[in-house]
């Protein structure tokens, strides 16, 4: 084969003894796509071999062999990171967990779940919703992304409004430290008092820290019939006054708070057969679409429709449906969940993950379509996200491939836009290889060198994902006052 290799059960050790033999530096192979590259095609890297253990041991043996050897090595789960996290950049190995599956524990009456680290989302869910269980995090890429890169990139999507991020619903982890060393910081307490929380720096440090092996999730019990409403709102102050009635009107019930643009409507209608606009002659700029689901469907959907109601009689909406309490509406959810696919479909996209206060949403977006076409005529800004969470994913797109003149008008002005309104360049998606030498925008100095000196106090030989989330000086500073030399 002209590319690189995978290796699976039977050629690890084959696989590692050449790489070690050869060095790092040594293999000029790549391996082809999807290992070496990202779900969107915008970041491409090399690496001599992809492992793919399938037991914690094997994971543990091929880590102590890379670092005894400094070879660096980049975890991989469902590669459906949109920050580069998971692709080699160089010659790193690639330490994929997609033979480490498996549900290890349901827990009803403790609403407690376990799984290996490469099972996919959707199928914990469905180990969880067999139990009469719910997993506290859903997002797109369901059927693909792993839960310990979930866990890893500190995932948020459609939930977090109602249950926090990952970081409030991870009781236990397993983890291989870089030099194979296991972490075992999996004791599923609710309360555990006892000092620096080890698990908390692993959520969200993208495979830098350590390699995630197992995870323990709080499931809360599934509620009964989730009740949706689409709403269709006549200007941005419409909006935020909907998420107001939300929060007041359906309390703690409320489990989804998400929004899209016209521009996304028309994106996602467009390029997706399976998508239909639910008001195709709606001449409104925005769509809200909320989700109810408490303890009492019929409560929620009465409650929903009341929401709706006062929408209506207040302007805040324009138009609007409300489904009677039942199953999660597959059609709204689709045209939602469609527009990043979509965005995929279309062309050229320049993407960017943001939180900042939601009445600068409309602003933010209008600003880059004006930059957006003055670079280029058929550019599109396209603003969606998790309302609920003051997340807006802004994208442009327009046909073709990327153009420099609108990555210009774009980068880094967006950036600097949202750090001087005090948001974060990141706000669910991570910072991996894109926004790496960004993190100064979001982070004080103190607390960037912080984190590089908590990267050496882990890996000190720097072995772990060594090019992602710290800005390069960062890495270089934490590289020489650790042992290795890399960054
Ligand atoms: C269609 C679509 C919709 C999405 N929607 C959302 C959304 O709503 N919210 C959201 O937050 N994200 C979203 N994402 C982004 C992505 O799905 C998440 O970041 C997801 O958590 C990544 O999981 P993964 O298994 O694919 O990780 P990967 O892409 O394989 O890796 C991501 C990072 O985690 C590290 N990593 C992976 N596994 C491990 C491990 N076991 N131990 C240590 N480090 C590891 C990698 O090195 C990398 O840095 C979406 C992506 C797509 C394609």
């Amino acid at each position: 084969m002209s590319g690189g290799r995978e290796w699976g059960e039977r050629g690890l050790g084959e696989a590692l003894a050449r790489v070690s033999r050869r060095g790092p530096r040594a293999a000029s192979t790549t391996l082809p796509p999807p290992r070496a590259s990202d779900w969107t095609g915008k970041f491409t890297g090399r690496s001599p071999v992809a492992l793919r253990p399938r037991t914690e041991a094997q994971a543990a043996a091929a880590l102590a062999r890379c670092a005894a050897r400094r070879l660096a090595v980049v975890p991989q789960g469902g590669n459906t990171g949109l920050v580069g996290g998971g692709v080699p950049l160089h010659d790193e190995v690639v330490l994929s967990t997609t033979r480490m599956v498996g549900v290890t524990r349901v827990d009803a009456a403790a609403g407690v779940v376990s799984a290996r680290a490469g099972t996919t989302l959707a199928a914990l869910e469905a180990a969880a919703a067999a139990a009469g269980l719910t997993i506290p995090l859903d997002l797109g890429a369901r059927g693909t992304c792993a839960i310990g890169g979930n866990v890893a990139t500190n995932a948020g999507g459609a939930r977090v409004v109602r249950y926090g991020t990952l970081r409030s619903t991870v009781l236990g982890l397993d983890a291989l430290l870089a030099d194979g060393t296991r972490l075992d910081l999996t004791r599923p307490l609710r309360k555990d008092n006892t000092g620096y929380d080890l698990k908390q720096l692993l959520i969200g440090s993208e495979g830098t820290l350590a390699l995630i092996t197992g995870v323990t999730l709080a499931a809360p019990r599934a509620t009964v019939a989730p009740a949706l409403a689409y709403l269709a709102c006549p200007t941005w102050a419409a909006v935020q006054d909907v998420m107001g009635l939300a929060r007041a009107r359906l309390g703690e019930a409320l489990a989804a708070a998400e929004f899209v643009d016209a521009a996304s409507v028309a994106l996602a209608t467009a390029h997706l057969s399976h998508v239909s606009n639910p008001f195709p002659s709606s001449a409104a700029p925005y769509f809200v679409l909320l989700e109810a689901a408490g303890v009492d469907g019929d409560h929620d959907a009465a409650k929903m429709e009341r929401l709706v109601g006062e929408a209506f009689a207040t302007g805040a909406a324009v138009d609007g449906v409300a489904s009677a309490a039942g199953a999660r509406p597959a059609a709204l959810w689709a045209l939602r969940e469609g527009v990043p696919v979509a965005l995929r479909h279309a062309g050229a996209c320049y993407k960017y993950d943001v939180s900042l206060a939601v009445a600068d949403f409309e602003g933010l977006v209008n600003e880059c379509q004006k930059r957006a076409t003055a670079a280029r005529g058929d550019a599109v800004a396209v603003g969606y996200g998790h309302l609920g969470d003051g997340n807006l994913h802004l994208n442009v797109s327009h046909p073709g491939p990327m153009d420099a003149r609108v990555l210009a008008a774009l980068e880094p002005w967006v950036y600097e836009a949202v750090a001087a309104a005090r948001g974060s360049v990141s706000a669910e998606h991570g910072i991996g290889l894109a926004k790496a030498s960004l993190l100064p925008l979001s982070k004080p100095r103190p607390a960037i060198d912080l984190m590089a000196a908590i990267k050496v106090a882990f890996d000190p030989e720097w072995v772990l994902n060594p090019y992602k989330v710290l800005p390069a000086d960062a890495a270089r500073a934490g590289a020489a006052g650790g042992r290795a030399g890399a960054g």
